[in-house]
């Protein structure tokens, strides 16, 4: 897929409130087809809330949300399913005392036919070929990283064309970020576009085109990963930097 050539999410001017508190606020931003695009900021910075609206967890209460052009402010998760949008959350979401095998025919769609349904298993035993040797192994039982593999297995196993990814690299250790940074940039290859918010900026703006910084519910910076990681603000702030500065 050539990348640029159509808007695969869109975000404007979504607002979000906890109660009456205000969370988002006026947050616009966009993820072309086949692009990685991520969402940097602190703790507390309203990463995880943008993605719940997305997702149809929270009402927005201004402005919309559209996929490939069209509104899906509201929709509930089954119907992002149906059209290819899947969320991978912090906490894996794997099914602890299911085999590895079964948790990924439990993600596998359900009008998938025998064809699909192998090559999708061929697709995921590529990404992770740890989970081929683990198929049997409860998922309870898996390492941190391996559950975390497994997680997105699961979804991957759903023929999504995009996804959004919450944390993928929370908990694991750094040679298995770079792994699992390596798979996530892989999917990008077979034509998915990606949304993913992360802590780690440095590994994330390593495989991401674009990326937005949020601040307070705002998004208070964009550009691409390149600018974002001579960025001298985001280097401060999130790449380990000596000077620290505020957004
Ligand atoms: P982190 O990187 O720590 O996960 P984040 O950027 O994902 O942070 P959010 O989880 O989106 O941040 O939270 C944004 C703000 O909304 C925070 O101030 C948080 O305390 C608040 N918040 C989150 N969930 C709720 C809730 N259910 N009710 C009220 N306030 C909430």
């Amino acid at each position: 897929m050539d990348i640029g050539k159509e808007r695969a999410l869109e975000l404007k001017e979504v607002s979000v409130n906890y109660g009456l508190v205000p969370v988002l606020k006026q947050v616009t931003l966009h993820v072309d087809g086949g692009e990685i695009v991520t969402l940097l900021g602190a703790n507390g910075a309203g990463k995880t809330t943008t993605l719940k609206a997305i997702y149809g967890l929270i009402p927005v209460k201004e402005g919309n949300i559209l996929f490939f052009g069209d509104s899906i402010k509201g929709f509930p998760p089954y119907r992002l399913v149906d059209l290819g949008i899947c969320l991978v959350t912090e906490e894996k979401t794997i099914f602890a005392p299911m085999t590895v095998m079964d948790n990924l025919i439990l993600g596998a769609y359900s009008r998938q036919n025998r064809e699909e349904r192998k090559r999708n298993f061929e697709i995921v035993f590529k990404l992770f070929p740890i989970l081929k040797d683990r198929l049997k192994q409860r998922a309870g039982t898996l390492s941190g990283g391996e559950q975390q593999m497994l997680a997105l297995g699961r979804v991957l196993m759903s023929n999504p064309r995009f996804l959004l990814l919450d944390e993928p690299s929370l908990g694991l250790a750094p040679l298995i970020v770079g792994e699992m940074m390596k798979a996530i940039s892989g999917l990008r290859e077979k034509g998915l576009s990606l949304f993913l918010v992360e802590q780690n900026a440095r590994a994330a703006l390593k495989i991401a085109n674009r990326g937005y910084v949020m601040a307070g519910g705002r998004i208070v910076t964009e550009g691409s990963a390149m600018e974002l990681l001579s960025d001298e603000r985001i280097r401060s702030a999130y790449l380990g930097g000596r000077r620290a500065v505020c957004f």
